[in-house]
């Protein structure tokens, strides 16, 4: 029989969080898949936990990929931890689980933390609808081309930030978001320098330059999404109304759809309903 393929969340600070769930699995895998196996050390010392450790990171994923897979189908388990937080979220873990399915190897999660969800559930925003970014591109140009991109989608926003960057990207955010729109900086989530801060753009921007806001440790910044424009069937009418004067009622119809963002057959309703009223 196959082993199973553990993907073992672990605590993103406080060492309290692990489950006792990821506590028996990491005890009783034959060998443990982390990130850093020196990193790990201090969680795997504190719950006793005496398993084989094998580096599994970004630079050699691709050749022990294949190792892992052949001691799995031959009977091992296998726990696969990252440095913090939940595997896979923007650390490495992809190429092993996509592996374990393509070989029919049993694929278990153990939930625990993530920062992504531990900052959206006290960040004070939206939370019933939001995408992850992850990072950020590093260069500024291409950070101002990515935040300019999700400027009009109205679902809240999560990134992750590195210190060195947050300055410059809540700067940009500023720019292109406007000095108003909500967000929230969540720091050093579960540890003894915790701090969850929610205002506007600008007001974060003063408390990061007075260093209220401190410019240490990690980082998880979530923005309010833009708020959705909704436009009258009137304004939807009179937009219709002009492009006829010079376009076939088909292509005032299209241009109008794409003007608004309502659907081609709903400009047509509308407009045949306003002509039998006339
Ligand atoms: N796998 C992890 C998870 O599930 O959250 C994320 C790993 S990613 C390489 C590391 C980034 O996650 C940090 O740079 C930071 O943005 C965020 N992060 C991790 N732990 C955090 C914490 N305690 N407080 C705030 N952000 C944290």
């Amino acid at each position: 029989m196959a082993g199973l393929l553990y993907i073992v969340a672990t605590p993103i600070g406080n060492l309290g969080d692990i489950s006792e769930r990821a506590i028996e699995t990491l005890k009783q895998v034959d060998l443990i898949a982390a990130e850093d196996t020196r990193h790990s050390k201090t969680l795997l010392e504190r719950f006793a936990i005496k398993t084989n450790t094998r580096a599994y990171h970004e630079h050699n994923e691709e050749q022990l990929t294949m190792q892992l897979i052949e001691k799995l189908i031959n009977g091992e388990s296998i726990a696969l931890i990252s440095d913090a937080g939940t595997p896979l979220i923007n650390d490495p873990g992809y190429k092993l689980v996509a592996a374990a399915h393509d070989n029919n190897i049993q694929v278990v999660p153990i939930p625990g933390p993530s920062a992504i969800i531990t900052a959206l559930s006290a960040s004070g925003l939206p939370t019933n609808k939001f995408i992850f970014e992850g990072y950020l591109p590093p260069k500024s140009e291409a950070r101002k081309m990515r935040l300019s991109e999700l400027k009009n989608e109205s679902r809240t926003l999560v990134f992750y930030e590195a210190p060195h960057r947050i300055v410059e990207s809540l700067k940009i955010m500023q720019e292109i978001y406007g000095a108003e729109r909500r967000a929230t900086i969540a720091r050093e989530l579960t540890k003894q320098f915790e701090q969850i801060v929610r205002d506007t753009l600008s007001a974060l921007n003063k408390k990061l330059e007075s260093e209220e806001i401190r410019i240490k440790g990690e980082f998880v910044v979530i923005v309010d999404g833009a708020q959705e424009v909704s436009i009258s069937d009137e304004e939807v009418l009179r937009i219709n109304q002009i492009l006829s004067e010079n376009l076939s009622p088909k292509e005032a119809a299209g241009l109008t759809a794409k003007i608004t963002g309502k659907k081609k057959n709903e400009v047509y309703k509308l407009a045949l309903e306003s002509g039998k009223e006339n």
